[in-house]
């Protein structure tokens, strides 16, 4: 099926972005691994190309164009390559830069978006807690109001980026007594007293990208790093989730997809009885599945694209969007990986990295459960 959602600027950036991945990502693929993180340089690069700024306007060092597909256009080139690099830089590009900029003061957008435009400044969101994540509205750790600052205390786990970030967007309770509307968010920034960055977590999948926790121990932060009015944090993440699910649900169809295609190819080389595998009649009735399920899930998540371009995206269309996404990835991923036999297995394969790398994708951002809960709810039952 053609696609229609890109237009020709899309897929220009689309070609720059392929030979950055190239020039800069695949010559430090291992590297990567063994540092479970990406190299300051390859993010100062990826800014210098401008990846980083198409949600941040022009005056604080972006692009400013307020068209979702060009952000999109990256996600499908980063998961094609990795999904490690894709979580990183989607948090990094796609899911922090519209707080500051829609509920930053001028003065904080000045201060923090051009970095985050060069690559600078690393940024990371920290809603989870070691006490849960799906239940955002019980988060614990605190912010008490102490003259100009507030006082923070607590810790965040699972953070994407939280190891190298030098820039956190904090969710804390400032109230109490007022459940979700008694959440606030704040930016903590690298160097605060009592502010540590914990390890970085061993995952299942995903090595490349540092994951970790944070502890708030005392910390002091100004009242002018609050990032919106307090009591407003949870409204705040609600509102802006739909686009990080939106940004996944284009990575988890791009990452299976580009697997999917290799998979293809093997299967037309790899010879079994004599014949190639994929010549198989069970072999291929399971690549026109896989095919099917991909080309369709795409049309569908396309289309959340396109509305949220246009600014119509639906939370519940991105729910929808990002659990089906995520569970087409995993079932076409573990199918690829099966094709593959015994060398499906080993690591120096790219459908086995890709094959652990995609498990989270039904958890995090909002697990497949909490997804099914949204859009069950909007059905009145
Ligand atoms: C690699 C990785 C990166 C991450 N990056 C970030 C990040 O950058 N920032 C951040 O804030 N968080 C991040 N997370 C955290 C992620 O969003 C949470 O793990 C996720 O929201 C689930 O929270 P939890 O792990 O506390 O599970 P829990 O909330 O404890 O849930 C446990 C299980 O119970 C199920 N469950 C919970 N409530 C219900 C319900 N009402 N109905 C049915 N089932 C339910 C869940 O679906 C899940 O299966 C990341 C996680 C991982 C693994």
């Amino acid at each position: 099926m053609p696609r229609h959602i890109y237009d020709e600027d899309h897929e220009a950036l689309r070609s720059s972005a392929l030979e950055f991945v190239e020039r800069t990502l695949r010559p430090r693929a291992e590297q990567m691994i063994e540092a479970k993180s990406i190299d300051r340089e390859v993010w100062r690069e990826a800014g210098k190309q401008g990846f980083f700024g198409f949600d941040i306007p022009e005056e604080y060092g972006g692009a400013g164009v307020g068209d979702y597909r060009f952000n999109a256009v990256l996600t499908e080139v980063w998961a094609g390559f990795n999904a490690a690099v894709s979580s990183c830089f989607g948090i990094h590009a796609d899911v922090c830069p519209p707080y500051i900029v829609d509920l930053g003061t001028e003065q904080q957008k000045q201060r923090w978006l051009p970095g985050i435009a060069t690559g600078e400044l690393v940024i990371a969101i920290g809603m989870t807690e070691p006490s849960g994540g799906s239940d955002l509205a019980a988060l614990k750790t605190t912010a008490v109001r102490d003259g100009d600052a507030w006082v923070l205390n607590g810790s965040k786990t699972f953070i994407t980026n939280g190891f190298q970030a030098d820039l956190v967007i904090v969710a804390a309770r400032t109230d109490a007594s007022r459940g979700a509307k008694g959440i606030t968010l704040f930016v903590v920034e690298r160097g605060m007293e009592g502010f540590a960055n914990g390890r970085k977590l061993d995952k299942v999948g995903m090595p490349e990208s540092d994951t970790a926790e944070l502890f708030f121990d005392n910390v002091r932060v100004p009242d002018e790093n609050r990032l919106g009015p307090e009591g407003l944090g949870f409204i705040s993440m609600m509102q802006r989730l739909p686009q990080e699910r939106v940004g996944s649900a284009v990575n988890n169809v791009a990452h299976a997809k580009s697997v999917l295609l290799e998979t293809i190819e093997y299967a037309k080389e790899r010879k079994a009885f004599g014949q190639p595998i994929g010549a198989f009649q069970y072999n291929k009735f399971l690549l026109a599945e896989l095919v099917t399920k991909i080309e369709v899930t795409e049309a569908y998540v396309d289309d959340c694209v396109i509305a949220h371009s246009k600014g119509e995206l639906s939370a519940v269309d991105a729910a929808k969007a990002k659990w089906w996404s995520a569970q087409v990835q995993n079932d076409v991923l573990d199918a690829c990986l099966q094709l593959h036999g015994g060398y499906g297995y080993m690591n120096e394969y790219r459908v086995a990295r890709a094959w652990k790398d995609a498990r989270v994708t039904k958890i995090w951002a909002g697990s497949n459960e909490i997804m099914k809960e949204l859009i069950g709810r909007d059905l009145g039952l």
